[in-house]
């Protein structure tokens, strides 16, 4: 089965292998933005929905789980 979030789970595993980081708004449009239908690169890039906002200040304190969420995500396939 194919995921449903290939552009999180390929910037999550680059993050976690150390070949990525979050250190600025590009990484993480990359991470939670890459799979939204919403999305359009180049367009209205200081636009930031809550979903965004609230994932942003978890990964920005230590409190989103990358690994679990690849785990889970993983589940199933
Ligand atoms: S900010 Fe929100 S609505 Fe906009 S592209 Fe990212 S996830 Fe989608």
């Amino acid at each position: 089965m194919a995921t449903d979030f290939p552009a999180f789970e390929k910037k999550a595993r680059e993050i976690l292998e150390g070949a990525s980081g979050l250190n600025g708004i590009e990484d993480y449009r990359e991470l939670l933005c890459g799979d939204c239908p919403f999305y359009h690169h180049g367009e209205e890039e200081n636009e930031e929905c809550g979903s965004f906002r609230l994932l942003k200040a978890l990964l920005e304190r230590g409190a989103f789980d990358l690994e679990g969420a690849l785990r889970e995500l993983g589940k199933g396939r």
